[in-house]
């Protein structure tokens, strides 16, 4: 089936400086791989969040604040990671609006599956603090938007390499909300341990570093499906970072593109049973521009199967 593709090219204008891992030829890389792929793509440009959505997850005060944080010329550190440029502030709610977007659209029954290829990407934002490359917690924002649209039941699903600590400061007091996240540890941001469980909704399954295919492929299926299936999600959201694959200069995994295929079968194949297959993946992070395309590409395909 054909998979709705949110994006907009204002996004690359997010421009963190030289050496900055979160560069701006990141989200090039995927639209080139997506554009050179046989795909079947349904392609929308995305609209900046709105104030109200936003809102949803995020304090006012903060919302506020960082709508003015981007500089007019030069840059504005928010912390050592995290770095505004003038054109950043309109591509974090083009990020988040992508999410928010691809979301009401499978509320309202125009697509079943829909990837939002963003940057900066989400999941290290809490509500009321931005830090490790993101400003707006995307993929939060948009569970809650999905509940005011009448999906009870939002799991999230997060495969980057690193812990959504963000998502889980969102999620951890509310259990009609779920998390699921597999991640490297130790590793930035530090959370994520197995013991951390929030309302018994949030489940972490760490790996150590230079983990095998074959025991991140175990842990994923054996960690996160069965709990994901008990949830019973009206909607599953995917934090679809690729920085596990075995290129990637900011972590040590051993993934290839098609482990990302195969980690996003395993996702619809509970979707089909739950949610009538509705899946929207955000991407996250992925560092290594090769191993970015292909794995962007990997998942996408596999996330268009029926
Ligand atoms: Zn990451």
């Amino acid at each position: 089936m054909s998979v709705a593709l949110f994006t907009h090219p204002d996004m690359i204008e997010h421009r963190p400086g030289p050496g900055h891992p979160e560069r701006p030829e990141r989200l090039q890389a995927v639209l080139d791989a997506l554009d050179a792929a046989p795909l079947d793509l349904d392609r929308r440009a995305a609209t900046e969040a709105a104030i109200t959505d936003l809102e949803r997850l995020h304090p006012p005060g903060y919302v506020a604040r960082l709508l003015t944080a981007a500089p007019r010329h030069g840059v504005n550190a928010l912390d050592p990671d995290t770095i505004l440029s003038p054109g950043s502030v309109r591509a974090a709610r083009l990020a988040a609006g992508a999410v928010v977007d691809a979301v009401r659209a499978v509320a309202r029954g125009e697509t079943a599956r829909a990837f939002a290829a963003v940057r900066p990407p989400g999941h290290h934002a809490e509500p009321d603090r931005s830090m490790g490359f993101c400003l707006f917690s995307n993929v939060a924002v948009a569970a809650r938007v999905a509940q005011s649209e009448g999906l009870a039941r939002v799991a999230v699903i997060d495969f980057d390499v690193h812990h959504g600590n963000g998502t889980q400061a969102a999620f951890e007091a509310d259990d009609s909300l779920f998390l699921g996240s597999i991640h490297q540890m130790p590793l930035y941001p530090g959370t994520g341990a197995a013991s951390e469980t929030g309302l018994g909704n949030i489940v972490n399954v760490p790996v150590p570093p230079h983990a095998a295919r074959e025991a991140w492929r175990s842990t994923f299926a054996g960690g996160l499906m069965p709990a994901l299936e008990a949830f019973a999600p009206d909607l599953i959201l995917i934090s679809a970072g690729f920085d596990a694959h075995r290129r990637d200069p900011l972590a040590h995994q051993s993934l290839e593109a098609e482990d990302f295929a195969w980690a996003t079968r395993a996702v619809l194949e509970v979707a089909r049973s739950c949610c009538a297959g509705k899946v929207v993946s955000s991407l996250e992070g992925g560092y290594d521009l090769e191993g970015l395309g292909r794995s962007t590409v990997a998942h996408v395909q596999a996330l268009g199967e029926e």
